[in-house]
């Protein structure tokens, strides 16, 4: 496939991932499902009409950064730069499954430590603002980078196909998962059982309150799937536990108008 139609065709299938994963969180968190789970809204407010018009944009300039370094990998891809490999996915249905989470941790580590150096003053000011500038964000905001950002971001394509011996189908799932989390991350609401944070998958696991905390706070929780790194690096904000047991610890509200 020549240069610009895999640039097109890996802008347009990022576009629709991106819209469909932020589509559905935004009418279920703030259409259907906005009464029901109000008690699990981490930050009170609703996000501005504002804040989703800046998200969108800056997501889809986000998107074309995306686009370019990804037709690039594919390029790399092509030449045999890489270690994507084809054939039957399921011919190793271990490694196949061992190359998502290696490929996830992997992003996970990129995601922690970039950020911890997009912290830095200078850094900040002149990019991560951008991403910042929602203090109650949208799963619009899941994309909500600064150009420069959007490159460190996308860095992620090439190191995985580079690192990691993986069949496109793995890449695909790789690729769902860090939307959907990422999304999830953004819409507000914490979604966990309140029992979580006791359990080891709790210390394992990121959630929503965690990063709306980074949002709303701007300094600790810099993870993105995993609180690992937050946890060994001590960098969890220190009211994250309390946070997340008060969000989880809310009533249901009755409904409005019950049934007769
Ligand atoms: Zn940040
Ligand atoms: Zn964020």
């Amino acid at each position: 496939m020549p240069f610009l139609h895999s640039l097109l065709a890996i802008t347009l299938e990022n576009a629709l991932r991106y819209i469909v994963a932020a589509g559905i969180a935004w009418w279920l968190a703030f259409r259907w499902c906005r009464a029901r789970w109000a008690h699990r809204k981490i930050v009170s407010a609703a996000p501005s009409r504002a804040d989703v018009r800046r998200e969108l944009a800056w997501s889809l300039s986000s998107l074309l950064v995306f686009g370019l370094v990804g037709a690039l990998t594919y390029q790399a891809v092509r030449a045999g730069s890489s270690r994507i490999y084809f054939g039957d996915p399921f011919a190793d249905a271990g490694w196949f499954v061992a190359s998502i989470v290696l490929t996830i941790a992997l992003h996970d580590t990129w995601f922690y430590w970039t950020h911890r150096w997009m912290h830095r003053p200078r850094v900040f000011r002149l990019v991560h603002r951008v991403h910042h500038r929602s203090t109650n964000p949208s799963p619009w905001a899941a994309y909500a980078f600064h150009p420069l950002e959007a490159v460190v971001q996308a860095a992620i394509f090439p190191l995985a196909v580079l690192l990691v011996p993986m069949h496109p189908l793995a890449f695909v799932v790789f690729m769902v998962w860090q939307i959907t989390f990422n999304v999830l991350g953004h819409t507000g609401h914490e979604y966990h059982p309140r029992w979580l944070l006791d359990s080891w998958l709790g210390k394992l696991l990121n959630t929503p309150t965690n990063h709306a905390m980074h949002h709303e706070l701007f300094r600790g929780n810099y993870g993105l799937y995993a609180n690992v790194w937050d946890r060994l690096l001590g960098t969890n904000h220190p009211d994250y536990a309390a946070r997340f047991r008060a969000v989880t610890g809310r009533e249901r509200a009755a409904p409005s108008n019950p049934p007769a």
